[in-house]
């Protein structure tokens, strides 16, 4: 049986596109956009997130008044994710097993895609959409965060990037990556260990004062590596840590982060020494990044209100979610841009089981139709 919205998605997860090298992928979707009616431009964020193009811009005039409707999706994806060779199984779709498959974020690219075809062939008087296609979302959200945001008319819309159909992901947290090093004294620890200040046990001290995993119901902290020491003989004078701190609440996950800083100052204070008449202490330098805002959207915003009518017009069970991972979608809420993130089928991903299930394929862009056709009756 013949199946454009298959072979679509098919030939889609076929073209290599990891993180940084979207460019086949980047020309395809332009050239099946613009076959469409679309208006096509690329930004320059390539030229600070060092990949092989921009993000993808696509415009599509509306046949009626009304401020332009959002999709966002993602080029990249993670590794291994080149000569992917999809397999049907049982009505569903997996790669076979040396590679991912791709459905994150293919799924939501060709449901996009299908659902625009399939308006325009039923002649479907839709308000206008714009369709932004972004590089290297899986290492760290680089052509969200380097987006030209001018080229952008739209302040709402959805991105597709999430698992389960009918569910919209409203709330993710922001996230703070804190990188600490502390800086000891060098000694030998046979013949002089009254000469050094050991940053192991520093940190460990320190460490062991901290409240980490779940701190509440919004918020979580976590030390992820630690790094230090050079010989047994040796009492360490350097040892590097990062952890994340992630929160629903700005004013949270701010406290939390505060807290571990004041921590180990603190705790280097305890270790100095003095040695021949000076005074050694010990030192830590603590720097945070915030690696991503908080997107908070109300469930009774308009946008996510034309996501549930949509799903129970087409008898799938809505449900809003709150998310515990960062996505494009918190960078565009920075920006003012607001997308509830939907759900297009994709299953166990960033794994060789990846799949997707030619059911849910049909139904992610069944909905998106539906949403379409809801926010231009407007
Ligand atoms: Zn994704």
């Amino acid at each position: 049986m013949k199946n454009r919205l298959v072979d679509y998605f098919i030939s889609l997860v076929k073209i290599d596109s990891e993180s940084k090298n979207e460019l086949a992928m980047a020309e395809r979707m332009r050239d099946d956009l613009m076959k469409m009616g679309a208006q096509v431009i690329f930004d320059d964020a390539h030229a600070r997130t060092k990949g092989n193009i921009g993000n993808l811009i696509a415009r599509f005039p509306g046949k009626v008044e009304k401020k332009p409707l959002l999709f966002c999706a993602h080029l990249d994806t993670v590794k291994p994710g080149k000569g992917i060779k999809p397999v049907i199984k049982n009505g569903k779709i997996f790669s076979d097993g040396t590679t991912i498959l791709g459905t994150d974020d293919k799924s939501g690219i060709a449901e996009i895609v299908e659902a625009i075809r399939r308006l325009q062939e039923e002649h479907f008087d839709y308000a206008p959409i714009e369709v932004l296609l972004t590089i290297s979302e899986e290492i760290g959200l680089l052509g969200a965060k380097n987006l030209d945001y001018s080229l952008l008319n739209a302040k709402v819309g959805y991105a597709l990037d999430s698992h389960r159909i009918g569910s919209a992901t409203i709330q993710a947290p922001s996230l703070n990556v804190i990188e600490i090093k502390v800086i000891g004294k060098e000694a030998h620890s046979g013949a002089c260990p009254e000469r050094g200040i050991n940053a192991i046990e520093l940190a460990a001290e320190a460490i062991s004062k901290l409240k980490l995993g779940r701190i509440d119901k919004e918020t979580t902290a976590n030390i992820g590596k630690i790094n230090g020491g050079v010989a047994n003989n040796i009492i360490p004078n350097i040892v590097s840590l990062s952890g994340e701190v992630r929160s629903h609440s700005e004013e949270k996950l701010e406290k939390v982060t505060n807290e571990i800083i004041r921590t180990f100052e603190e705790t280097a204070q305890k270790y100095q020494i003095n040695l021949d008449g000076k005074v050694y202490k010990a030192k830590v330098d603590i720097k945070v990044d915030r690696d991503f805002p908080a997107m908070k959207i109300d469930s009774n915003e308009q946008i996510v209100q034309i996501a549930l009518k949509a799903a129970k017009n087409i008898n799938i069970e809505p449900k809003v979610e709150i998310s515990g991972g960062g996505s494009d979608a918190n960078i565009f809420y920075s920006k003012g841009i607001k997308v509830p993130i939907l759900g297009t089928g994709m299953r166990d991903v960033h794994t060789l089981d990846e799949n997707i299930s030619i059911e849910d394929l049909e139904n992610g862009t069944r909905w998106i139709m539906e949403i379409i056709k809801e926010y231009s009756k407007m």
